[in-house]
């Protein structure tokens, strides 16, 4: 097979994980897989003492997962052992490999066309029963679809998507955001995906290059080939909306609430595992709690509401994201948190969705991310776009606060990247004209002109 092209990853796969901290300015840092996004009560009170031990801040991050920060020098082997007492360590050898997305409601959204939990769970066993996946690189991601697009699938490496009509509901292989002629059904539907995975390891011949298999030279196209398919036209990949509170196909509601900047705090965490049994993140940082009956809604959405979470549609928090910022990174120039909680009491509900970053490596600013603030060396550049980096840009900024915190810095979006409304630079890479949209010079005069444009 042919060789990727030349390096351009690190040449080190630095991926923190259970098992392996990432040292970070607050402190050590741990990430925590949860395959389809899932964690039980059990679970969440291991968090909940982990961060304990650490600063206290639990972060979601846009993988569904969870990360602790500033834990000391010292903890790892404590805090492995109370992750794993907690059920969140199955596999030490497959610790950071176990990137799996779904539909935060899994099959009970009214247009899902089929249940995803047994998919993703027989996915998870069979990619730990591996030792050879063990070598997957942790930006390496899988995802099932349940047919609402809900899993962000296309930002997959290796993607199940359930296709109707006909029952039993079929899956579509998807490589990189691309659809394949490849279906299977859906017990043989992880079989097909670790295969593709496989041939991954085997197409990479040059693996500090290529963590993703966007990073492989026609690496879908070689992919679905080698397994005895072809790509097919890119379809129309719907997404529809969860709502706060979206009723199942079987009547009962799936309650979803929005933790302020995707953080949880220990007693957050406690507090959500006394009232349920499990709760399911998603991409977009939320949590949700599902097949709750009608008569327990008013009850529960209270009690998740004294918990400090966002439980209501109309609020300011929603599509407002920020950097981990000042205390959490050296690299920070203004406090972005304290800017966006200022936001977030003036912004609507439907504003475009926003993103304030500390410094130019743009960490966790959101695909789609209309308008971004971000702090230079010069003062504060406040961007107006239409859409951002996409997560499959290869060398795409990657995230402090989301799973790729090492690899941060890294090139913006490639061609197409619309231009900036208003203010003149497209969102997501450094302007053609670094002198333009020009600075500002502090916070208060970034919020003055955000509120002026609103
Ligand atoms: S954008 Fe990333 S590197 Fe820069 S301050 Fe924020 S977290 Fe730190």
């Amino acid at each position: 097979m042919d060789a990727c092209p030349a390096p351009v990853r690190e040449p080190t796969d630095r991926c923190p994980g259970v098992l392996r901290l990432h040292e970070a300015a607050d402190g050590r840092l741990a990430r925590v897989r949860l395959p389809g996004g899932r964690i039980s009560a059990r679970g969440l009170l291991a968090i909940a003492e982990v961060a304990a031990l650490g600063n206290g801040i639990v972060e979601l991050t846009s993988r569904a997962s969870l990360q602790l920060r500033g834990l000391p020098a010292g903890c790892d082997s404590r805090c492995s052992a109370l992750l794993a007492a907690g059920g969140l360590l199955p596999s030490a050898a497959h610790d950071r490999v176990r990137n799996i997305l779904a539909s935060p409601v899994a099959g009970r959204h009214p247009r899902s066309l089929c249940h995803t939990d047994e998919v993703v769970a027989a996915l998870d066993r069979a990619l730990c029963a591996d030792p050879r996946l063990a070598a997957l690189p942790g930006h390496f991601l899988f995802a099932v679809d349940d047919g609402t697009g809900l899993a962000d699938a296309r930002r997959a490496d290796v993607a199940l998507v359930a296709e109707g009509p006909g029952a039993p509901a079929s899956f579509r292989l998807w490589l990189a955001g691309l659809p394949t002629t490849l279906r299977a059904t859906a017990p043989n539907a992880p079989r097909r995906a670790l295969e593709a995975a496989r041939a991954f390891l085997l197409l990479r011949t040059e693996p500090g290059a290529c963590w993703r298999l966007a990073d492989v030279e026609h690496g879908p196209a070689r992919l679905a080939r080698g397994l005895g398919g072809e790509l097919r036209p890119v379809s129309n990949c719907e997404r529809y909306p969860l709502t706060t509170r979206q009723r199942q196909r079987d009547g009962a509601t799936a309650i979803t609430v929005l933790p302020a900047l995707g953080r949880l705090d220990r007693d957050a965490l406690v507090g959500l595992a006394s009232l349920v049994g499990e709760v399911r993140l998603s991409t977009q940082r939320t949590v949700t709690v599902v097949d709750v009956p009608a008569g327990d809604v008013a009850a529960l959405t209270v009690r998740l509401a004294a918990l400090g979470v966002v439980t209501t549609a109309g609020s300011g928090w929603r599509g407002l994201s920020a950097c981990a910022g000042l205390g959490a990174c050296a690299n920070a120039r203004v406090d972005v948190r304290a800017a966006a909680a200022a936001r977030a009491r003036v912004r609507g509900a439907d504003a475009p969705v926003e993103h304030w970053s500390a410094c130019e490596r743009r960490c966790g600013q959101p695909a789609g991310a209309a308008v971004s603030v971000v702090a230079t060396a010069d003062g504060l550049r406040v961007e107006t776009s239409g859409d951002a980096a996409s997560d499959h840009a290869p060398h795409a900024a990657r995230d402090a606060a989301s799973d790729h915190a090492p690899h941060a810095a890294r090139d913006a979006a490639g061609d197409g990247a619309p231009r900036a409304a208003g203010v003149g630079a497209p969102v997501g890479r450094p302007p053609a004209d670094p002198a333009w949209p020009p600075a500002v010079a502090d916070v208060d005069a970034a919020l003055a002109l955000l509120e002026a444009g609103s």
